[in-house]
């Protein structure tokens, strides 16, 4: 059966038609495009700092920003257990290790304590923080001074986030570096694509050099004795031109988006609040979130929830399971540090919900029906 409503659809009309476009009759559709700097520039100030490239995952956003950061085998990378696989498989294409810990039940977020533990015991090259589902990570503020005491480098993972503000400053501009997916399903998206950003303009150089072959002289003018000198192992990660074209126009619509996730979020919210048997995620204090994805968690037993979900796409509702936590992988299993138990209990009862910006259209109707029928099918289990 087609869904009625889908978890999240691209917001796409005549301005990514019109770049594209743009961009075929220039006839230049590699990296190093003028629509991708403009896009990467627009990006930039978005997310309030000075740099950002544009590469062609989330995964190599991640990959790129450990390489900058000096990120090597025989170093370790703390990774929080309850998110996307790329955030641990970026980690063991660097070569090191992650030390995958568990997270908050209640924001999913990093947990602190566990964070201070593993920075006070063992020698750790950096920190990666992720934003679950666009909500700021709880105890975020804390977790960046206690990477600054330990002199260990934050890297925040964004991919969910843009937009989300914590304490007045954007998520994405705390880290020394952060990563951005822009895949279509994220709150921007350009097809399959993501960003490194940072105001660090070291960071920023490294991480160019590290996705574009690490031949330093490259684009120099002399033909002869330059162009293919590689002086490390590089990646080619950067950006076609095509896709930077959607990218910018993304960005331009990006306040309208935000307005409408953020309705969308809120709305889920004033709906859902007081209704038994339903826990939402909890939003830290001082976050204004983007709502990237809506979720509830139930208070029933994990096949209970199955059936649920079952039952909730088969009423034209797109639903998502929770991320499956990844100290708790076979593949991954052996970087587990301690007790994965707050994952898996989130995973245990977590669904997610339709979250599209179309959602928001006569005054969230949309919305409002997911919720009746959500209620409605919970009575019935
Ligand atoms: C989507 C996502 C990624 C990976 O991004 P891709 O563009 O799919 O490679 C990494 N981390 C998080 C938290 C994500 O949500």
């Amino acid at each position: 059966m087609p869904f009625k409503y889908h978890l999240n659809e691209p917001h796409l009309d005549e301005k990514e038609i019109e770049y594209v476009t743009q961009v075929l009759k220039m006839g230049w559709l590699s990296a190093g495009g003028s629509f991708t700097k403009r896009f990467e520039d627009a990006f930039a100030e978005m997310v309030g700092v000075k740099h950002a490239l544009a590469v062609q995952s989330g995964t190599a956003a991640l990959h790129t920003a450990m390489l900058a950061l000096g990120v090597k085998t025989g170093d370790k990378v703390v990774v929080p257990n309850y998110t996307c696989g790329a955030c641990v498989s970026s980690v063991l294409q660097t070569g090191a290790t992650p030390v995958i810990i568990d997270v908050d039940p209640h924001n999913f977020g990093m947990d602190l304590a566990i964070l201070e533990e593993v920075l006070s015991t063992q020698k750790i090259k950096t920190v990666m923080v992720v934003h679950v589902y666009g909500l700021p990570c709880k105890n975020f503020e804390q977790i960046a001074q206690l990477c600054q005491k330990h002199n260990v480098p934050l890297l925040e993972d964004a991919s969910e986030a843009h937009g989300s503000v914590l304490n007045g400053k954007k998520i994405g501009s705390f880290g020394d570096v952060a990563a951005f997916s822009v895949r279509s399903e994220k709150m921007i998206g350009v097809g399959e694509g993501g960003l490194v950003v940072t105001n660090n303009k070291e960071y920023y150089d490294k991480a160019k050099f590290y996705a574009s072959r690490a031949a330093p002289h490259r684009g120099e003018k002399d033909p002869w004795h330059h162009k293919y000198i590689y002086t490390d192992v590089g990646m080619n990660y950067l950006l076609p031109h095509t896709l930077g074209a959607i990218g910018l126009a993304q960005v331009e619509k990006f306040p309208e988006i935000l307005r409408r996730k953020q309705m969308v979020g809120e709305l889920y919210r004033t709906l859902f609040k007081d209704v038994p048997g339903i826990k939402l995620q909890e939003i830290a204090p001082g976050s204004e979130p983007c709502y990237w994805l809506n979720c509830v968690m139930l208070n029933k037993p994990e096949e209970v929830v199955r059936k649920i979900g079952n039952e909730l796409m088969k009423q034209g509702i797109e639903i998502r399971p929770a991320f499956w936590p990844l100290g708790d992988l076979n593949a991954f299993k052996s970087y587990a540090y301690k007790s994965q138990e707050n994952g898996k209990k989130i995973f245990q009862s977590l669904i997610v919900l339709p979250s599209s910006v179309k959602l928001a259209e006569n005054n969230g109707q949309g919305v409002r029906e997911i919720v009746e029928i959500v209620k409605n099918v919970l009575k019935q289990y």
